[in-house]
């Protein structure tokens, strides 16, 4: 073939409800202070990253993966005190949420999430052509369990997903209220912990009193977001239902030997989580003395806030200082506000610095 003749226009391939999706994106603003992402900003322990180098080198790069990822599961299982056949893993969070959606919604369903929520909820479940509608956090942030209730009864959602801690309100839902939710789910109620290390207490296997309970937790918060490793933990016969999703050998063996350890040896990285923990609420106490920038209590690694000068000029003012934070500029209800990582004292500091700058 010499002459490229357009016979089809590529673009009417896609299906038009994908047409209409918006891609997930970040914008990429160059800068040293990187405190949009919910990463964590330390590397592991010196006697981890000895063992997760030993392990590496140990990977045979010519062999597929262990498709079951037994270690793994197994590591994952003892941890988190339950069975391993209860677990699903994923390319992180993200692909378990592709998985469940794809073994669970029908065309036309409903999902139900809590609002505002981590987009990729409303985005994958789109994929699958399930409609999500949205129960308003009240002003707190606390769930609206009267609109939940109204909206499981009207809509029957197939999916209910509750982050909690909540991104990017960093709120923990009432344990009383989540129970009432997971009662009267008409199908599935996913429990999204993926920044539990960071609050005071988790739901811990809810699914064991309630079967139609998925919990989910990743290692992107904890100091490995380059693993890319998720997980989902529920009765056997749903993990099995899903499994059928996923890819094979969708976890790769250098994240497989590297999560392990991690797993193995994840009191090592508690003291990590306690220092986020305190530079969080010296952080707080000091975004309160600004005045002009007013900080919602956050059981997470990240702190929201309302910001009362034009965003788009202390925005800009904190990029020019090498500081980048998450704005939700385009959020009817979070366009004056900023979302903003828990970072190590020095990059905290320079934020903090950099905010006593702005006039
Ligand atoms: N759940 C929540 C609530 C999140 O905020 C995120 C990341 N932003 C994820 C899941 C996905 O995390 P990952 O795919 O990195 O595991």
């Amino acid at each position: 073939m010499t002459t490229r003749k357009e016979t089809v226009n590529p673009e009417e391939l896609i299906r038009p409800r994908i047409a209409s999706i918006g891609a997930y994106h970040v914008e990429p603003y160059p800068c040293e202070v990187a405190l949009d992402a919910n990463e964590s900003p330390y590397a592991p322990p010196p006697k981890l990253a000895e063992r997760i180098h030993r392990a590496m080198g140990a990977v045979a790069l010519n062999r597929y993966p262990d498709m079951l990822a037994q270690n793994l599961r197994d590591a994952i299982a003892a941890k988190e005190g339950v069975e391993a056949e209860e677990i699903l893993l994923g390319n992180g969070s993200d692909e378990v949420i592709q998985c469940l959606c794809a073994a669970t919604l029908e065309p036309g369903e409903t999902v139900l999430v809590p609002s505002p929520t981590f987009s990729m909820y409303r985005q994958i479940a789109g994929y699958f052509g399930a409609d999500t509608v949205e129960a308003p956090l009240r002003e707190d942030w606390s769930l609206d369990l009267e609109r939940m209730l109204d909206l499981m009864k009207d809509r029957a959602p197939k999916i209910i997903f509750l982050a909690t801690p909540n991104n990017p309100t960093g709120t923990r839902f009432a344990r009383a209220e989540v129970e009432t939710v997971i009662e009267n789910a008409p199908g599935l109620v996913v429990v999204d912990e993926a920044y539990v290390d960071f609050a005071d207490w988790s739901f811990g296997p809810l699914f064991r009193q309630a079967p139609n309970v998925v919990v989910l937790k990743t290692l992107s918060k904890v100091g490995f977001a380059a693993l890319r490793l998720g997980y989902m933990m529920a009765d056997h016969r749903l993990s099995a239902g899903v499994n059928k999703t996923r890819l094979p050998y969708n976890i790769n063996s250098i994240t497989q030997a590297v999560a392990r350890e991690v797993v193995e040896h994840w009191d090592w990285l508690k003291p990590l989580f306690g220092m986020v923990k305190k530079e969080r609420e010296k952080m707080s106490a000091a975004l309160k003395k600004t005045g002009w920038l007013a900080p919602y209590p956050s059981e997470a690694n990240f702190i929201l806030m309302r910001v009362d000068k034009d965003p788009q000029t202390v925005f800009s003012g904190l990029l020019t200082d090498g500081v980048r934070v998450r704005w939700f500029k385009d959020s009817s209800r979070l366009s004056d506000h900023f979302r903003v990582t828990v970072g190590t004292p020095e990059e905290n500091a320079r934020f903090l610095k950099s905010v006593d700058g702005i006039r």
